[in-house]
C-alpha cells in the first residue's frame, strides 16, 4: 500500500517549514503542500533527507495521502488567508478530519471557524505556537484549543514535537474553540509586558549610573544565573552586548527608539477593556511602544516640555542597580498575575475551564516568556486551583515584601528624575490599589450619583441608594 501521512502542513514559509521538519525530523511522515510550489521544493531541496516528507502540488492530492483522520495543519499569514485556505480544505475533508490553524488568529475568528466546520462535521483547533522559526523547529511551547476528542489523536503528535521541561511536553489541551489562541494572545500581551519592564530596567541603570550597554549587558548576564533566568533576560544581555558593524558603537545605539507591534498586544488589551480586567502592565507596554512611534508628539514635546529636574546623582550604584533588579521582579509578578486573572476572567465569561497551573507548564519550555519563575506559577494554581489572585500566594508575597522597599525607591526616584517608567509605576500602583483597605472608589460612586442619579451601595446596609445631593446642608 503507498505510504500515509501522519500529519499535513500547509503553508511552508518559515514557521510551516520549520514546524514541518520538526514532526519529520521525530520519525513522522509528513505531507507538505504550499500554494506556490517553490517553497515546498526548497523545503525539500534543503531538508529532504531529514525524514519522509510526501510532497503535493495541489491541495487535493495533499489531503488524498494524509491517514484518517486527517490532521492538517494550516501555517499560512493570518487573515483572510487562512480563511481562503480553509475554505480549501474542508471541501476536501471528510467527517472527523482536523484542521489545526497553528498561525497568529485572533481568537473570535477561531470561535467562528469552529463553529462553521463543526456544522459540517470538521474539528477545528485553533492553536497557539510560540517560540519563533527556532522554536517551530526545536519544540516549540504549543497550545491547542478545538474539541477535546480532536485531542486524543492530535494531541500526542503535538507533544511529541514540543519543548520538553523535565520530561514534561510544552503542549497540553487548553479548552474549547477559541481558548487556544486566546491563551496565545495573553502569551503575547506578557510578553510586552517583560519586554518593556526590561527595557525599563536598562534605561534606569544606564541613566542612574553611566554604564555602557556592554557594562549592563554583564548585568543581565549575572540576572539571568538567579531566580529572573529566562529567555528575555538572557537575550537582552546579547541585544546589549552587540557592536554594530559599520559605526562601531553599541548597535543600541544606533537603533531607531521606535518601537513596532504586530497587534497581539493591543488585542490582549481590547478583550481585557471588555472583561473588565486590570491589566496595567500589559496595557502601558503596549502604550509605550505607541508613546515612542508618535513622532510628531514626540518632537513637539521635546521642543517645549522642561523636566524639571535636578541632575541625577547614585551614591553606590551596586545597590542601585539591585534596587532595579528586585523592582523589575516584583513588577514582573504584577504582569503575570493580572494575565492570568485575565485568562480566568475568559475561561469564566466564555465557559473555557482553561487550567492557569497547565497554562504555565506549557510556559516554561520554547516559548518566549519562558522563564524559571514558571515553575512557581504553576505550583501556586497546585496549591490552589482557585487561586483568585497569583500575588497573593504564599511564594510571591514573599517575593514581593522582599521587592518591596526597593520597587518604591526606584519609582520615587525615577519620577523624581524624569525617567519615564510606565510599567514599573503602574505595577506599583496596581499593587497598592489591590492591596488597600479602603480606595476612593467611594467618590467616584457619589459623584456618578449626584450627576446622575446611578446610585451607590453602602457599607452598613444591603440595596442600592440614592441621594438629594445638598438637600440637607
Ligand atoms: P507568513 O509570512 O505570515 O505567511 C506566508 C505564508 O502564507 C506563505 O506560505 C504563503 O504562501 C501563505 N499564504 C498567504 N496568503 C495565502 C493565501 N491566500 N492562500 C494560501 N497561502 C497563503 O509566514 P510565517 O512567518 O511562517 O508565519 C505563519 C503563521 O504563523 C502566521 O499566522 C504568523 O502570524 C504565525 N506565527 C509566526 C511566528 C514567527 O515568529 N514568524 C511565530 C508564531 C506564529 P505563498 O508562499 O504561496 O505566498
Amino acid at each position: 500500500m503507498e505510504q500515509r501521512a501522519e500529519i499535513g502542513v500547509t503553508g511552508l514559509a518559515v514557521m510551516g517549514r520549520n514546524l514541518a521538519r520538526n514532526f519529520a525530523r521525530h520519525g513522522h511522515v509528513v505531507a507538505i503542500h504550499n500554494r506556490t510550489y517553490a517553497k515546498t521544493q526548497a523545503l525539500l531541496d534543503e531538508a529532504g533527507d531529514e525524514g519522509t516528507f510526501i510532497a503535493s502540488e495541489s491541495m487535493a492530492d495533499f489531503v488524498a495521502t494524509l491517514e484518517r483522520p486527517r490532521k492538517v495543519i494550516i501555517m499560512v499569514k493570518a487573515g483572510p488567508g487562512t480563511d481562503a485556505v480553509i475554505e480549501e480544505l474542508a471541501g476536501l475533508l471528510e467527517e472527523g478530519d482536523i484542521i489545526v490553524d497553528a498561525g497568529n488568529a485572533h481568537f473570535p475568528d477561531t470561535v467562528r471557524r469552529e463553529k462553521e466546520l463543526a456544522e459540517r462535521g470538521l474539528h477545528f483547533v485553533g492553536s497557539g505556537v510560540s517560540g519563533g522559526e527556532e522554536g517551530a523547529l526545536n519544540g516549540p511551547s504549543i497550545m491547542p484549543g478545538g474539541s477535546r476528542e480532536s485531542y486524543e489523536s492530535l494531541g500526542p503528535l503535538l507533544e511529541d514535537i514540543s519543548a520538553k521541561v523535565d520530561g514534561v511536553p510544552c503542549c497540553t489541551y487548553v479548552g474549547p474553540d477559541g481558548a487556544g489562541h486566546f491563551v496565545k494572545m495573553v502569551h503575547n500581551g506578557i510578553e510586552y509586558a517583560d519586554m518593556q519592564l526590561i527595557a525599563e530596567a536598562y534605561d534606569l541603570i544606564r541613566r542612574g549610573t553611566g554604564k555602557s550597554p556592554a557594562e549592563i549587558a554583564a548585568i543581565f548576564r549575572e540576572w539571568n544565573s538567579g531566580e529572573l533566568e529566562s529567555f528575555l533576560i538572557e537575550i537582552t544581555a546579547e541585544v546589549l552586548a552587540q557592536d554594530d558593524a559599520r559605526t562601531g558603537k553599541a548597535l543600541v545605539d544606533v537603533i531607531l527608539d521606535q518601537a513596532e507591534q504586530k497587534g497581539t498586544g493591543r488585542w490582549t488589551v481590547q478583550n481585557a477593556l471588555d472583561l473588565g480586567v486590570p491589566i496595567t502592565g500589559i496595557a502601558e507596554a503596549t502604550f509605550a511602544r505607541a508613546l515612542s512611534g508618535g513622532v510628531p508628539q514626540r518632537e513637539a514635546a521635546r521642543a517645549a516640555l522642561p523636566a524639571g529636574t535636578v541632575e541625577w546623582h547614585v551614591d553606590d550604584p551596586d545597590a542601585f542597580v539591585e534596587d532595579v533588579r528586585r523592582a523589575l521582579y516584583a513588577s514582573k509578578v504584577v504582569a503575570y498575575s493580572q494575565g492570568f486573572d485575565q485568562i480566568a476572567a475568559a475561561s469564566q465569561e466564555y465557559g473555557w475551564g482553561v487550567d492557569r497551573g497547565a497554562m504555565a507548564r506549557i510556559w516554561r519550555g520554547g516559548c518566549i516568556i519562558r522563564a524559571r519563575f514558571l515553575n512557581r506559577i504553576t505550583e501556586a494554581y497546585e496549591r490552589d486551583e482557585q487561586l483568585p489572585l497569583l500575588l497573593a500566594d504564599d511564594f510571591f508575597v514573599d517575593v514581593v515584601s522582599q521587592c518591596l522597599e526597593a520597587w518604591r525607591r526606584v519609582v520615587a526616584g525615577a519620577a523624581q528624575n524624569g525617567i519615564p517608567t510606565p510599567a514599573f509605576s503602574s505595577s506599583l500602583a496596581y499593587y497598592d490599589g489591590v492591596r488597600a483597605d479602603r480606595l476612593p472608589a467611594a467618590l467616584i460612586q457619589g459623584l456618578r450619583d449626584f450627576f446622575g442619579a446611578h446610585t451607590y451601595r453602602r457599607t452598613d446596609a444591603d440595596g442600592t441608594f440614592h441621594t438629594e445631593w445638598g438637600a440637607d446642608r
